[in-house]
């Protein structure tokens, strides 16, 4: 007996596959993208009390209450959204449930999405499952914009979803209103929707804004807007993330979530809704917590062979080694990690035809003592 996959060409993910091997060969982990510490302590002191006192059943399908209310608010006070918590906020086990439910809620066997390269790794499998296909544009460095002009010509009879991402993974590179600007235009052309993956919303560097798509009435209408506590809170293996978007939009999202997950942890959601009425501004140091540590990384590297364009968000740095080797990243990330005992992410794999470049990206969400052991690695390289 034999099973036909759906995903033949996906193996094990790059992440899964980098940590496992930093672990194996006692390398330092800048590979899979999570802090090396924990989050505040009264949002862990809240999820606590929840965990002790009987918050342990099933809460709603779409969510508790108290957090759903918590987002709401917090979107409306951020980007001017005015959103109903019943209608219009859904709570996911992680960003990853939430693209793939909204991917599902969009897209139709025959369908195309549009991608930008290198893509984030679980959207062509979600579109896939879905019956879909992906057109690829690529984007190149240094500052991997998006040419819109590009994804005008890509759109087809059958293009339903541009797949939007910003910061941007694996590059830091961040949208600004010339995008905004240029996906007004894509959308007026077709029956288009929009996901927005915008889990390192508050991880903007150099004073730049967030232009989240619920800022524009017009493009949210459109859109699914996926965000993930995992990154503000230092807290990625909770899984706690959530979807806005319009009531028409949520009411399909929800029909698939019900089936996917059908909800999340409970003491973490109370946690989570308690933390963010306590403390709604904790996010506001979050850009300047990580560009310090970007600096860090940068500096220390500033003597190195590796050439670098300091990342504009997300806690990832993507570094040229071209003056290095001209190995193929895929196997040169395996290399260093198995020799040099620091592991990263090679970038080829995130595009569907890789150009010619010699990236590696490093989680710098790391305490600066592990970030220092790591310079002096790469300065000797
Ligand atoms: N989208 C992007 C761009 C990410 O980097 C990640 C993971 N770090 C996710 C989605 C998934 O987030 P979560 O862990 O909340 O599922
Ligand atoms: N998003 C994380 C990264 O980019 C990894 C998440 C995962 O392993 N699925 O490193």
């Amino acid at each position: 007996m034999s099973l036909t996959s759906k995903l033949p060409g996906v193996g094990t993910t790059i992440f899964t596959v980098m940590s496992k091997l930093a672990a194996d060969e006692g390398a330092i982990n800048l590979s899979q993208g999570y802090p090396d510490f924990d989050g505040p302590p009264l949002l862990l002191e809240r999820v606590g009390h929840y965990l002790n006192n009987g918050y342990n059943q099933y809460p709603p399908m779409a969510g508790v209450e108290p957090l759903r209310e918590a987002i709401a608010h917090k979107v409306n006070a951020l980007y001017g959204a005015t959103l109903d918590p019943e209608t219009e906020v859904t709570v996911t086990s992680g960003a990853t449930e939430a693209l793939f439910c909204a991917v599902t809620a969009v897209i139709q066997p025959g369908d195309e999405a549009i991608v930008f390269d290198p893509c984030y790794d679980s959207y062509e499998p979600a579109v896939t499952l879905a019956g879909g296909t992906c057109r690829h544009i690529p984007l190149y460095a240094p500052d991997f914009r998006i040419d819109w002009d590009r994804v005008a010509d890509a759109l087809g009879p059958r293009t339903r979803l541009i797949m939007a991402n910003t910061p941007h993974n694996p590059t830091g590179a961040v949208w600004d209103e010339r995008d905004i600007d240029g996906l007004r235009n894509v959308l007026a052309r077709g029956d288009l929707y929009v996901v927005a993956d915008e889990v390192y919303e508050h991880i903007i560097f150099d004073g730049r804004p967030h232009v989240s798509l619920a800022r524009y009435p017009e493009v949210f209408d459109r859109s699914f807007v996926v965000s993930s506590f995992g990154k503000t809170y230092h807290a990625t293996g909770w899984k706690v993330a959530y979807c806005v978007a319009p009531a028409e939009l949520s009411a399909e999202f929800r029909r698939i979530h019900q089936f996917v997950t059908f909800t999340t942890a409970t003491p973490l959601q109370y946690g989570i809704a308690d933390f963010l009425s306590q403390c709604p501004e904790h996010h506001e140091n979050l850009a300047a917590f990580y560009q310090a540590k970007r600096d860090l990384f940068c500096s220390l590297l500033a003597e190195s062979r590796f050439k670098l364009t300091p990342s504009a968000g997300t806690f990832f740095q993507l570094l040229d080694y071209g003056a290095i080797t001209n190995e193929p990243d895929a196997q040169l990330a395996k290399r260093w990690t198995i020799e040099e005992k620091v592991a990263s992410i090679p970038i080829s794999i995130f595009y569907d035809e890789p150009p010619n470049q010699e990236l590696l990206r490093f989680c710098f969400a790391k305490d600066d003592a592990t970030l220092e052991k790591a310079a002096q690695i790469l300065c000797r390289l």
